[in-house]
């Protein structure tokens, strides 16, 4: 079966999936989606004697129809290999009562290395396969993570530059060492002074600015993005709940048909509806459990049915979830409206004017495999502790918001279906909220990040990343910094300026 992709909005055209990874974002400023849902699976749980790239090759192949079996097993053999510290890839751990997808195994040590080290390769190959001579400007907006994987993916690819935005002041001290220490000549990192919001809108405008776009094609350049609005950010996201959902029934903790459930600390909105999508391809799934911080928009949109951005902005100890906008909301919004493209657009623009909307009561009847659920600062660190003190497992800020909205699911619904939880970062990127959070974080080593780094291990007894032990002596390498709305101005700089 061929998959075409269109556009959320309607008015995007109707391309392939390589042209779509290209673009990023339609032209119309919606979001690439199937038009048509791929056959389901035979049997997710017939996948259980299968390897961590051979799923993901049945997968991603449902998917991205227009690659060739070769392409794509060339992109998932040279993403899947020793950057990751662990041969089955993606670790499935018991803890707190669920089962612990442990996707930071990768070379930056958050989730996002699962699609970020394939994108590069799908975009290089996308280039060839539609003859495109240009070089891939890849923008990208980070709540933190997203960045360095990207920047990490794409460093030295030929045909590609990447240009990351980042708040300044909204990214724990270990991932802006991160993005800061990134070699590679085609790379530049800014700080921006504003939140994630303020750098994901910037990067969008830059996608719908016609003007732009055609001054630097003719120079040369088109844009693309690394941001998980890019169907090649989702697509490899699937892989691993039918990984988690074969290898489950591999360990006989479930039988194949079997229902789970998926909890997911949620931010933008791309993990879950990668999760979403594994269950409209047949993996068996009872409740998608939507796990938000402080920063509850999403909580309260399942809860009434109304999106509101107008609201406060706060700055939590998991900033990778710091997000008003989730922008992988609109693909479901578009699935619940029954695929109205018109609709759609309709809501999108009362977001953009009024910071609002409200989906109509048969839509929200679409929203119930979701429950929306979110844990305060202080539910986060205390479930940090909790399942320190009782397992001897320390997971991270934003695994922790995740941990304790499921386990008040839980204890509030008496719902035992065996659940997957999308461990999301390693606890080594978030020092200072998690030794502050099990109470041996002393005030002299505060402001010290590597003297923290080694009171970690010695305090959980987890091998020291590479991926943190490196930046101890890396040099800062970039250093730019801008307004929010300097954004447009600085790519320029970039791109034709003397500065790159
Ligand atoms: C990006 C990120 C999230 C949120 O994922 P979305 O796909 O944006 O919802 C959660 N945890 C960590 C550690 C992240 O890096």
């Amino acid at each position: 079966m061929d998959i075409q992709y269109i556009s959320t909005r309607g008015q995007g055209g109707r391309v392939t999936a390589s042209q779509a990874i290209l673009q990023g974002l339609a032209h119309d400023g919606g979001l690439f989606v199937p038009e048509t849902l791929p056959e389901p699976l035979y049997s997710a749980g017939a996948l259980a004697d299968k390897s961590y790239k051979e799923i993901a090759f049945t997968v991603m192949k449902k998917f991205l129809t227009d690659y060739t079996d070769e392409e794509l097993k060339a992109c998932i053999d040279a993403a899947y290999d020793s950057k990751f510290d662990t041969d089955e890839i993606v670790p499935i751990v018991k803890v707190g009562g669920a089962y612990h997808l442990e996707l930071f195994h990768g070379p930056t040590i958050a989730f996002k290395d699962m699609a970020l080290s394939i994108l590069p390769h799908l975009l290089v190959t996308a280039l060839k396969k539609n003859g495109v001579d240009k070089e891939v400007v890849i923008l990208t907006a980070t709540s933190g993570d997203t960045g360095k994987a990207a920047l990490a993916g794409f460093a030295d690819v030929p045909g590609t530059r990447i240009i990351v935005f980042y708040p300044k002041n909204g990214v724990s001290r270990i991932q802006e060492l991160q993005m800061v220490t990134q070699k590679g000549k085609n790379t530049t990192v800014v700080g921006i002074t504003g939140n994630f919001d303020d750098a994901q809108r910037g990067v969008k405008e830059i996608f719908s600015d016609e003007e732009l776009g055609k001054k630097l094609s003719d120079k040369g350049f088109i844009f693309s993005s690394a941001n998980s609005i890019n169907i090649g950010r989702l697509v490899p996201q699937i892989v691993y709940y039918v990984y988690a959902y074969a290898k489950l029934v591999g360990q006989g903790v479930i039988k194949d048909g079997d229902a789970i459930n998926i909890t997911v600390p949620t931010g933008n909105f791309g993990n879950i509806l990668a999760a979403y999508y594994a269950k409209a391809i047949g993996v068996p799934v009872h409740k998608l459990i939507c796990a938000s911080n402080e920063n509850k928009v999403l909580f309260d949109f399942f809860e009434t049915g109304v999106y509101n951005r107008n609201r406060g902005f706060i700055l939590t100890s998991s900033p990778s979830m710091d997000i008003l906008v989730s922008s992988n909301l609109e693909r479901l919004i578009y699935a619940i409206a029954g695929n109205d493209a018109a609709r759609c657009s309709e809501l999108m623009n009362a977001l953009s004017g009024e910071g609002r909307y409200e989906i109509s009561a048969s839509e929200k009847e679409g929203l119930a495999d979701f429950v929306g659920g979110y844990a305060t600062e202080k539910e986060t660190a205390d479930r940090i502790r909790e399942v320190y003190e009782q397992e001897g497992y320390i997971m991270d800020t934003h695994t922790a918001v995740a941990s304790h909205v499921y386990d008040a699911y839980k204890k509030s619904t008496g719902d035992e279906t065996p659940t997957v939880l999308a461990s999301t970062a390693s606890p080594y990127k978030f020092l200072t909220a998690v030794l502050d959070a099990i109470g041996k974080l002393p005030e002299n080593i505060r402001d010290d990040e590597f003297k923290k780094v080694d009171r970690l291990h010695e305090v959980s007894g987890v091998k020291i990343p590479k991926a943190v032990e490196k930046l101890r002596n890396a040099p800062v390498l970039h250093g730019r910094l801008c307004g929010p709305e300097r954004m447009k101005a600085e790519v320029l700089d970039i791109l034709t300026g003397r500065g790159y």
